[in-house]
């Protein structure tokens, strides 16, 4: 997910409860002509897993290739850590993403890195869109945070996804990460309008959470220093784990 420093998410935000007893009965996301290949631009080492990780499991299941855009290593989740550098961190998030995939069955994913630097996208954002469009035809789907998340991370990869999937004509699908913190249910702020859920079968629940497990950097504390908590903590992790995903098309 990654925390900004200018921006941090400080509070325990809406609880998964919340979001359970809402339930507003989106449609389902169609799956009945699936792409040949499908394409995540993901900001942070993770945000591919929380958003779409059983998505992606089901589309493979149907015959997709999947591929992901990882746009930074994640450096910046743990700012005046003494336990890791920067560097090591990102290093660590590197090997959690691949056995993170390899957890959802999707060990074989071509994972392409843009290196941006955690926290900075937006600087950077026609640069990634030309390391994004290549990877790109007519029929990929493309999976993105949704411009609106409130992470400008999370914002600038979705402009930047979205200006690659306009210039190559393919679809893109934008999913909301800390729209789950800070939103609470009937938001007028939220286009729910569009929201689709995906089902996850109790099969693709269970892969999914083994690679979330797998993020070890983000969902358990470095060490008991301040700067090493995690950043991921129970509360948040329930949000993004419940039996349904949520794709705004
Ligand atoms: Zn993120």
């Amino acid at each position: 997910m990654g925390l900004d420093v200018d921006r941090p998410f400080t509070d325990a935000g809406t609880p998964a409860s919340a979001w359970q007893q809402w339930e507003p009965g989106w449609p389902e996301f169609d799956l009945s002509d699936p792409p040949p290949q499908v394409v995540v631009v993901a900001p942070h080492p993770d945000d591919e897993v929380l958003g779409v990780g059983g998505l992606l499991v089901r589309l493979r299941d149907l015959g997709a290739r999947i591929a992901v855009m990882a746009v930074t290593d994640g450096d910046g989740s743990h700012p005046g850590s003494p336990t890791l550098s920067a560097r090591q961190l990102a290093e660590q998030r590197i090997t959690e993403q691949h056995a993170a995939l390899a957890a959802l069955g999707l060990g074989d994913t071509q994972v392409h890195r843009a290196g941006l630097p955690d926290g900075r996208v937006a600087g950077h954002e026609a640069a990634l869109a030309a390391l994004v469009e290549p990877l790109l035809t007519a029929r990929t789907w493309v999976f993105t945070t949704w411009r609106g998340d409130r992470h400008p991370d999370h914002e600038a990869t979705g402009r930047a996804a979205a200006l690659a999937a306009n210039h190559a004509g393919a679809r893109l699908v934008e999913y909301p990460v800390w729209t789950w913190h800070w939103s609470v249910p009937d938001d007028p702020d939220v286009p729910w309008s569009r929201a689709r859920s995906v089902t996850l079968p109790e099969r693709v629940m269970r892969a999914k959470e083994r690679a979330v497990d797998c993020y070890r950097t983000q969902i358990a504390p470095l060490s008991d220093h301040p700067a090493d908590a995690a950043v991921l903590p129970p509360p948040f992790l329930a949000r993004l784990l419940r039996s349904t995903e949520t794709v705004f098309i």
